[in-house]
């Protein structure tokens, strides 16, 4: 079973797809990940974020060991990754190794911005989460405060809307929901409200499937 998590930037799909991992004994990839490495591998190196070559480069040798590294998580790093994943051939060098996560077994949860409708359109369940962006602002300014980083809500909200716009309005892979996709909104909903309400949704598509 493959369940495919997309939304926009701090929506909190990444820490449900963990949990909904976790929940049915799944693997889970947050692909946001993938982009933040390449964008990060760039900044380290010096080079231009729009440097084509240099970021197929980069993205031909990530090493998935890297995925941890805690300063892929930044809001810097998040905002590079917005402008080095709207390259078409970045994304293409990336497809296979998110395609092949997907379908190994037992079955797995990828979050990000195009899993629905371009990575895996027959994924068995997809979820669009949306939340409102000050909303999103104020769980990612609370998040960077947890890490004892100092954080301007007020720029963390024009950042946010800034990535939204340039990861909707791409020529490739834009951010939308796919087509059969569940909208979830999870902007009144603490972590577990929004998880039950994904499994809810996982349950319905499940029980209608065994049932046709
Ligand atoms: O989800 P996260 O904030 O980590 O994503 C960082 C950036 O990577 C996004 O703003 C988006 O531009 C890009 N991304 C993408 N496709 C995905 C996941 C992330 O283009 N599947």
């Amino acid at each position: 079973m493959i369940i495919a998590i997309d939304g926009p930037a701090a929506s909190g799909k990444g820490t449900l797809g963990k949990r909904l991992a976790q929940h049915y004994g799944y693997r889970h990839l947050d692909t946001g990940v993938i982009y933040r490495a390449v964008a990060y591998g760039l900044i380290q190196a010096g080079q231009d974020l729009r440097d084509e070559a240099a970021a197929v480069a980069v993205a031909l040798e990530l090493d998935p060991e890297e995925f941890g590294n805690p300063a892929l998580k930044s809001h810097e790093v998040g905002q590079a990754a917005s402008v080095v994943s709207a390259i078409p051939r970045v994304r293409e060098v990336l497809l296979n190794f998110q395609r092949q996560f997907a379908a190994d077994p037992p079955g797995a949860v990828l979050d990000g911005r195009d899993i629905g409708t371009v990575i895996c359109p027959n994924a068995d369940v997809k979820i669009f989460v949306v939340a409102d962006p000050k909303v999103r602002a104020r769980r990612r300014t609370l998040e960077a405060q947890s890490r004892g980083e100092a954080a301007d809500e007020a720029a963390i909200l024009a950042d946010i809307i800034q990535r939204d716009e340039r990861d909707q309005n791409r020529p490739v892979a834009p951010l939308k929901p796919a087509p059969d996709a569940y909208l979830l909104d999870n902007s009144q909903l603490d972590i577990e409200g929004g998880v039950r309400a994904a499994i809810d949704i996982i349950e319905a598509v499940r029980a209608g499937r065994s049932r046709g």
